[in-house]
């Protein structure tokens, strides 16, 4: 299929021509800024350099806690690195005599290698010790090692211990040199709007759209084929090089460092940043580190003249503003921002993408492959055996149905022959292939597509972007060319199959609502286009005509049959027995975790076993 992207189907309702849009009004600002910078007082210019690194670091908050659900509260540590690394590079006679040879403006540009090469080293070993851990670890963790660098800065000799180091060299850019810090500052904006700019496209892109499953579908997203593990230690290196290039930067500001600015404090400082700014908004890290900015100037005059003193009495008064703030903003400040710009006209700017060539295909296994096959598949819970030495096979080509009655052990089953669970004994085999010990997102890469019995969509997002997510791995640029736009051919493409499943699925209306806000039987579909697009070779629908009126059921009805003419294998838990009597090839039955019966639609019906287990439920009565 290959339909231009500028169609109307494919991109959401943006600007009218002529409208003012965000991306306008982005560059009017920008420009703005950039005709005043010569004339505004050298203190303004100084507080918009120190909002300016205070973004740096709260964007990459933004990326890791507002959009990936990781809290931080160690960065500062990162941006001492990345100042100390500088630091030292600029002020150490070792160095010095080591690189005589060298032109001297080149150390900072080492320094800036050397900060980033370090921040790398000790994200990574921290990222692999601590992403880890769930619940409150995390943000514990991090405040364990925002203490530890912090301490470690002040302790190492070579640092200047508390005292610090002095006499940075000032930057030189293209033999400029940068030492005024209005000069300086025009390099701190120019970083930070490219961040603004890169981060953006990100976000908008295949890896944007799993980084933005971390928060809240893990499961989902690694039965998708993201690797959800990787995936977070990625976005934890961003966020922390992001807080050692504003360390360097800063280094170059002050001229000096000492370990004071790096203080667990200060890293408190910048999640405030991110959540009062919000969190998952990447305009809301400038507009966090901008109010918290002019916030603590004005704290810094007014609290000692109040207390007579000059304490840190600060982070109490920030606390609690936030405390007020995400009352009555849970999610920061932008979005009210962004809502009060909607309403005077301001529109986003419309998606420009290239028309979509077809993504590439694969061939789907002959009829009657064997696509799964579970053998004596035993999972217990504790004491309680949900499932106990299950037998079955999907071949393609047919529906094959799991019923029983609640509690059975047919989700349990559905999780263990999809990996998002292991089994406590017995074997998987995904296409003759044993999947023991494989995660989820193995099974996905080998054809498997599934949904779930509990809806697992991002509600927030649009029902477009929940099943491009399905289509992730039949995409593969990744980082750089997300963030330089040069993936816009593949974006256009995943997108044109997402909308595909969708107009397939009979949801093209719904296609730029956010999933969240469709009746739940209509998720259930949205789950399915989903699993669609990832065009699988067998399909694990959980229930997916739980909610579904009369006429949406023969609709579903309709569409699984056709997906089986064409060759997929489908496996699925019903509990409407007219629908699955109906549809069904074969039926396997489970009661307590053991299979009952299995055969026919007409041969489970007459079975005595499977009467005596569903006496007294009128589905299976009212389709016989
Ligand atoms: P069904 O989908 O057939 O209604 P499930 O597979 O959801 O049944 O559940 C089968 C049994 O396993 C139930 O008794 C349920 O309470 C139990 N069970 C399911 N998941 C878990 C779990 N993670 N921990 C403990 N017990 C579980
Ligand atoms: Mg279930």
């Amino acid at each position: 299929m290959s339909a231009p992207a500028s169609s109307p189907s494919m991109t959401a309702p943006a600007a009218a021509p002529g409208a003012l849009t965000t991306r306008t009004l982005t560059l009017l600002a920008v420009a703005a800024l950039a005709a005043a910078w010569g004339w505004l007082p050298p203190f303004t210019v100084t507080l918009l350099n120190y909002i300016g690194l205070h973004a740096l670091v709260a964007l990459g908050l933004v990326m890791l806690t507002g959009v990936g659900g990781m809290t931080s509260f160690g960065q500062a540590a990162f941006v001492g690195l990345g100042a100390y690394a500088t630091a030292w590079v600029c002020t150490a006679p070792a160095v010095a005599e080591a690189l005589q040879g060298l032109p001297p403006a080149l150390l900072p540009w080492l320094g800036l290698a050397l900060g980033l090469v370090l921040t790398a080293l000790v994200a990574g070993v921290l990222g692999a010790v601590t992403l880890r851990l769930g619940g409150h670890y995390l943000p514990l963790a991090t405040i364990a090692w925002g203490l530890s660098l912090y301490f470690l800065f002040g302790n190492l000799g070579f640092l200047g211990g508390h005292t610090g180091l002095t006499g940075i060299r000032p930057l030189e850019l293209f033999g400029l040199s940068l030492a005024d810090p209005r000069h300086l500052g025009v390099l701190i904006w120019a970083v930070v709007l490219l961040a603004l700019w890169a981060l953006h496209n990100l976000l908008d892109s295949r890896t944007g759209r799993a980084i933005r499953a971390l928060k809240s579908g893990r499961v989902m997203a690694e039965s998708m084929g993201v690797d959800t593990g990787r995936l977070r230690a990625q976005v934890f290196l961003l966020a922390a090089l992001l807080a050692a290039v504003s360390g360097w930067l800063y280094a170059h500001l002050q001229r000096f460092v000492n370990p004071t600015p790096f203080n667990i404090n200060i890293g408190i400082e910048y999640l405030f940043m991110a959540v009062v700014g919000g969190s998952g908004h990447l305009w809301g890290a400038v507009l966090g580190a901008t109010l918290i900015a002019l916030l603590k100037e004005q704290l810094q005059d007014w609290l000692p003249r109040l207390l007579g003193t000059s304490g840190n009495f600060e982070i109490v008064v920030f606390g609690l503003l936030m405390m007020v703030v995400l009352q009555r903003h849970a999610e920061g400040l932008w979005p009210t921002l962004a809502r009060w710009a909607r309403r005077a006209g301001v529109r986003p700017a419309p998606a420009r993408l290239p028309a979509a060539a077809p993504l590439p295909t694969r061939p789907l296994p002959p009829p009657g492959t064997v696509l799964v096959e579970a053998r004596d598949v035993t999972k217990r819970f504790g004491g309680l055996v949900a499932n106990s030495k299950v037998l079955l096979e999907v071949r393609a080509g047919e529906v094959h149905a799991l019923i029983g009655p609640n509690g059975a052990g047919k989700s349990t089953f559905f999780n263990m022959i999809s990996g998002v669970d292991d089994p406590t004994e017995g074997e998987v085999r995904l296409l003759g292939e044993p999947m023991t010990g494989q995660p989820s997102r193995a099974f996905a890469r080998r054809g498997l597509a599934r949904t779930f019995q509990h809806v697992r969509l991002l509600g927030q997002r649009s029902v477009l972007d929940n099943v491009a997510l399905g289509a992730h791995l039949r995409g593969r640029r990744g980082w750089l060319a997300s963030m330089l736009r040069l993936d816009r051919h593949e974006e256009a493409a995943l997108l044109a199959e997402a909308m595909r499943q969708i107009e397939r699925c009979g949801l093209a209306e719904h296609a730029h609502a956010p999933a969240g806000s469709l009746a739940l039987g209509q998720q259930r579909i949205v789950e399915i286009a989903r699993a669609l697009a990832a065009q699988p070779a067998l399909l694990l629908l959980d229930e997916p005509a739980a909610g579904l009126r009369h006429l949406e059921k023969q609709a579903l009805a309709r569409l699984l049959d056709q997906l089986r003419r064409e060759g997929l294998g489908i496996l699925i838990v019903e509990h409407d027995m007219e629908f699955v009597m109906n549809l069904a090839d074969r039926i396997t039955v489970l009661d307590f975790g053991t299979v009952i019966a299995r055969g026919t639609p007409a041969e489970v019906q007459r079975d005595p076993r499977v009467l005596a287990a569903y006496l007294g439920d009128d589905g299976l009565g009212g389709a016989a």
